[in-house]
């Protein structure tokens, strides 16, 4: 392998496109991409493809939108091939479902895995992007590449807290995000988990069916809404396959990009008893469309305390102990402000005898040590496994990782230095030809995230076809477009209850991190027609570059 500085010509390889990420975005793309004709090539740092489900194995990871939505619509026939087992389906089978897609469009040959992209940077006269790799053991290669089309996820960097001593404990330490491919036997252990978000959530019942004894260290409750999960039978399944047509024309209209709309009137405008009806019709459902039971309910804290009183009293029925479910109703923030965990048992849970609900509010983990964790009381946990539940540097973690330099070197790092700045969440200014599919300024983390892959490949893909039939060598977001865009998805942002959320959606769970809402609040559906439109107008707000 050459070395970065002194590569020859003959060593770097000339792509059409390069394509960062092997999950349910990054694949799509690398199809499309050679439907056009392209030469593309794949990079992906894990192993294999699959992306958030190749990394999440933890035990419960499962979907939260249902998995007939939560999986590809573009192709008629994988999507009568396919049989989903179950409402939710587990990690295991979404990687089946994955590695069957790969398969069925023969994508593995476009990649190579193990290999992370660490830097891409623009040559001002020609618009190429050199594009380097690391894989990990010294080699790496150096590619010339037209365009670059990062699908790196909005949850692919893990977040580690910062917790003096952890790095140092005794027993066994697992991050959800990044855990062992071999699974992880907990019988007969005292078992601690930190963090009670999504992942936190999903796992804490199966951990605890192993567990000698489980302690959950909480220090932001959160709302969780049982999945009702279920087998999902033959005429199930026969029911869901005739039905996909209309499924998919309701969820791209959606605000969620599930098939399912609010009521059609606010939540205050409505009786007590059609109020309630609604509620329980969404409790029923299962999960995060909860918070669109009515449309008002991110909007007016009003309309917001109804459905969290709803919420509250079906979670308060279904645990023992009146101050445990004290401890496990939040108080800090609206109901779906931050996304709302789809659970199989979370809070019955916290009814048997080994499992112990501890809140770091006002009572801190202080120090590990050994293998004890010690709170600021001094109050000392003896643990064989510590499971960190303790999320992403969310939205830009991964991008942030890439050294990313576009015209006259700029540093996409620097450029987003008090947040992301993108037209549409498309383009940047600066960045010609580069492309951040599924992530900030986007619905992506605020939809069903498959039908968002599929949004912008199928809107970037027809970009390109347009820029070659028209003898354009580049595309380039226009500055004035990007400040608008920033501008508008603030100012829809703070028009919502979704600023008053400590949420990773703003950055907050990292620290040092600018507060800014990173996606694009306004809704899947509503967010389509806006990115049609562009492409219908010959790409306004962009600048095409002629050959
Ligand atoms: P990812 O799946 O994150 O894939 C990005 C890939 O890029 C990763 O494999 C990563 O290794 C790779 N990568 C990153 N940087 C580099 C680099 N520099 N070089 C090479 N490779 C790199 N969304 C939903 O809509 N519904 C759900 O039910 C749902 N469940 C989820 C469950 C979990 C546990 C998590 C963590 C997220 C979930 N999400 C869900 C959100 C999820 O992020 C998306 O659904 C979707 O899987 C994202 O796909 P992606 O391809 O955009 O990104
Ligand atoms: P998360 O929602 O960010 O939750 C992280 C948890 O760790 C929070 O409870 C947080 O507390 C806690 N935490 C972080 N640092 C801590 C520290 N130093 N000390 C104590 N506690 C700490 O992360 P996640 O659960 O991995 O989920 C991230 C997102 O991934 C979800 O919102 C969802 O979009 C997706 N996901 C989906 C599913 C699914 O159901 N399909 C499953 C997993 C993940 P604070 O809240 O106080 O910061």
């Amino acid at each position: 392998m050459s070395d970065n500085n002194t590569e020859s010509v003959h060593d770097v390889d000339a792509v059409d496109a390069v394509v960062v990420g092997a999950g349910v975005t990054g694949l799509y793309a690398v199809h499309k991409l050679r439907e056009l004709g392209y030469r593309v090539r794949g990079f992906e740092r894990g192993a294999d493809v699959g992306g958030v489900w190749y990394w999440n194995r933890y035990p419960g990871a499962r979907c939260d939108v249902e998995s007939a939505d939560y999986s590809y619509s573009f192709d008629e026939e994988l999507q009568q091939a396919w049989d989903w087992s179950e409402k939710y389906a587990t990690q295991p089978e979404i990687m089946r479902y994955l590695s069957h897609v790969t398969d069925r469009f023969d994508l593995r040959r476009s990649y190579t895995f193990g290999t992370s992209v660490v830097s891409a940077e623009l040559d001002g006269e020609t618009l190429r992007w050199t594009v380097r790799t690391d894989d990990g053991d010294g080699g790496g290669e150096v590619l010339s590449a037209r365009f670059c089309v990062f699908a790196v996820g909005c949850l692919s960097s893990t977040h580690q807290p910062s917790i003096p001593g952890l790095d140092s404990f005794a027993g066994d330490t697992y991050h959800t995000g990044e855990w062992p491919h071999e699974g992880v036997d907990f019988t007969g252990l005292r078992v601690g988990v930190i963090g009670t978000g999504s992942s936190g959530i999903q796992s804490v019942p199966l951990i605890a069916d192993q567990a000698a004894q489980l302690t959950v260290f909480q220090r932001s409750a959160n709302y969780s809404i049982p999945a009702g999960n279920k087998p999902l039978d033959e005429e199930a399944r026969r029911e869901l396959k005739a039905g996909y047509a209309e499924r998919r024309r309701l969820a791209r209209l959606s605000g969620g990009g599930s098939p399912f709309m609010t009521h059609p009137q606010r939540t205050l405008e409505v009786g007590e008893r059609e109020r309630r009806k609604a509620f329980e019709k969404r409790w029923e459902l299962g999960g995060v469309l909860y918070s669109k039971t009515f449309p008002d309910q991110l909007t007016d804290l009003a309309a917001n305390h109804a459905a969290r009183a709803f919420w509250e009293e079906k979670v308060r029925a279904l645990i023992d102990d009146p101050a445990v479910a004290d401890l496990l109703v939040p108080t800090d923030h609206p109901i779906g402000t931050k996304r709302i965990v789809t659970d199989s048992d979370y809070y019955e849970t916290y009814n048997r005898e080994h499992v112990r609900l501890v809140s770091l509010r006002e009572n801190a983990i202080e120090r590990v040590e050994g293998q004890s964790v010690y709170l600021a009381d001094g109050e000392r946990f003896e643990l064989d496994a510590l499971v960190l539940a303790t999320g992403f540097d969310a939205m830009t973690g991964s991008l942030d990782r890439i050294d990313i330099r576009g015209r006259g070197g700029r540093l996409l790092k620097d450029d987003w230095s008090a947040g992301p700045r993108t037209y549409l969440g498309l383009g940047t200014d600066g960045f010609p030809n580069l492309f951040n599919l599924a992530g900030v300024g986007s619905p992506s983390v605020l939809a069903n995230v498959i039908l968002c892959a599929e949004q912008h490949v199928d809107w970037l893909t027809d970009c390109l076809a347009h820029l070659d039939a028209h003898g354009y060598v580049a595309i380039e977001a226009a500055e004035r477009a990007v400040e608008d865009w920033v501008t508008e998805c603030r100012e829809r942002a703070a028009a919502t209850l979704m600023m008053s959320a400590d949420s990773w959606y703003l950055g907050a769970n990292i620290p040092g991190k600018p507060r800014v809402f990173m996606p694009f609040v306004g809704g899947f559906g509503a967010y389509g027609e806006i990115i049609a439109d562009v492409a219908a107008s010959g790409y306004k707000g962009f600048d095409l570059i002629p050959g």
